[in-house]
C-alpha cells in the first residue's frame, strides 16, 4: 500500500483565494488587516519563519510589519512594545516570534498580547477557550492539522487520535482540538510506557516530538492518516518525526515535510488575522 499524500502546501495555496477575497471584503469596508510580529535576537531560524509569514501577508493584501528588538532588549522594553501594539487601532494581529533570548520572560510576554489580538493562540485566555471549547483564537498548527485532515474527507468523529507530545503549542492543543472533533484521543509523551503498543491502535497519528524519524513502520497501524508536524535538520536538510519512506508503505494518508503541516500553519496565522480583522471591524 502506498499512502496518499496530504499536500499541505497546495491547500495552502489553494485557500489564498478566498484569504485574498476576505481582505478586499475588508478593505472594502476601511478595514486593512495587519499583522506585526515582535522577535529579539539573531535566531537564524526564526528569521526564516518570520519571512515565510511576510511572504504570505504580502501574497494576500494583509499589511504586515516585524519590530525588530536587539538580543539585548530589556523586559520592560519588550512589555512596552507590546503595550503599544496593544493600543494601537490599526494592528489586529500580534506575534511574539518564539523563542526569545533567555533573559526574557516568555510566558509574560504571551500574558501581555491583548487577546482579541492574539493571532497565534498562546495566550492563557485563549488556551482556556480551547480547553473549554469556548471561542476563541486557536493555535495555528494544530488548525492547520485539523483543516488538512477534514480537507482530505477523513472522518474524524469516533475516530482514534494518538498524539506525540505535549507541548502547549502543538501537543496540547492538538489533542484538545482533535477531542472537540469527537476523536477518542490519546496524548502520548517522554515518560508514556508502551508507545509502540498504542500509536498502532491510532486512526489519526500526530507527531510532534522534534526527532528526526521518530515514528517508524511498525508504530503505525495500517491505513492510518499520519501527520507529521517536526522540522529537524539533518545533514542540512529538512526531515520530519516520521521515517517517511517506511510509514508511507503502510498509512492510508501521510503528510510530506517540508509542504505538509508547515504551510497549514502560516496559513491558519492568516486566517487568524483576518478574523482578528473582521472582529475589529464589527
Ligand atoms: P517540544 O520539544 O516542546 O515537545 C516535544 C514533545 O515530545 C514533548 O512533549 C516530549 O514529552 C515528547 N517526547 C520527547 N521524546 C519522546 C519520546 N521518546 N517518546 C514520546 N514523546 C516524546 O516540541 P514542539 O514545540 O511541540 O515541536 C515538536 C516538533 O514540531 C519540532 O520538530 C518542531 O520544530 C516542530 N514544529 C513544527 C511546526 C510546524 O508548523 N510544522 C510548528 C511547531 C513546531
Amino acid at each position: 500500500m502506498s499512502a496518499i499524500i496530504l499536500n499541505g502546501k497546495e491547500l495552502a495555496a489553494q485557500m489564498e483565494t478566498a484569504q485574498a477575497q476576505r481582505v478586499r471584503d475588508l478593505q472594502a469596508r476601511g478595514v486593512s488587516p495587519k499583522l506585526v510580529v515582535v522577535m529579539a535576537g539573531d535566531n537564524p531560524a526564526s528569521a526564516i519563519y518570520v519571512r515565510n509569514k511576510a511572504r504570505a501577508c504580502e501574497r494576500l493584501g494583509i499589511l504586515s510589519d516585524t519590530i525588530h528588538l536587539p538580543q539585548t532588549v530589556s523586559q520592560q522594553e519588550l512589555l512596552r512594545v507590546i503595550d503599544g501594539l496593544n493600543a494601537d487601532p490599526t494592528v489586529h494581529g500580534i506575534l511574539i516570534q518564539l523563542p526569545l533570548p533567555e533573559h526574557l520572560d516568555e510566558d509574560a510576554a504571551l500574558l501581555r498580547v491583548n487577546p482579541a489580538k492574539d493571532v497565534d493562540g498562546f495566550h492563557l485566555y485563549n488556551a482556556g477557550s480551547l480547553l473549554r471549547g469556548e471561542d476563541g483564537i486557536r493555535p495555528c498548527t494544530p488548525q492547520g492539522i485539523v483543516r488538512l485532515l477534514k480537507s482530505a474527507g477523513i472522518a474524524l468523529d469516533g475516530a482514534r487520535a494518538v498524539v506525540i507530545g505535549r507541548s502547549n503549542i502543538v501537543g496540547k492543543p492538538a489533542a484538545l482540538m482533535l477531542t472537540q472533533e469527537n476523536c477518542t484521543v490519546t496524548l502520548c509523551h517522554s515518560h508514556t510506557r508502551d508507545l509502540t503498543q498504542i500509536t498502532r491502535q491510532a486512526d489519526i497519528l500526530v507527531a510532534a516530538v522534534g526527532k528526526p524519524r521518530f515514528v517508524t513502520a511498525d508504530m503505525v497501524k495500517p491505513g492510518a492518516a499520519v501527520i507529521d508536524v517536526g522540522i529537524n535538520r539533518v545533514d542540512g536538510k529538512v526531515v520530519g518525526d516520521v521515517d517517511f519512506d517506511a510509514v508511507s508503505a503502510v498509512a492510508g494518508f501521510i503528510t510530506p515535510v517540508p509542504g505538509g503541516v508547515g504551510p497549514m500553519t502560516v496559513s491558519m496565522l492568516m486566517e487568524n488575522t483576518l478574523e482578528a480583522a473582521w472582529k475589529a471591524s464589527r
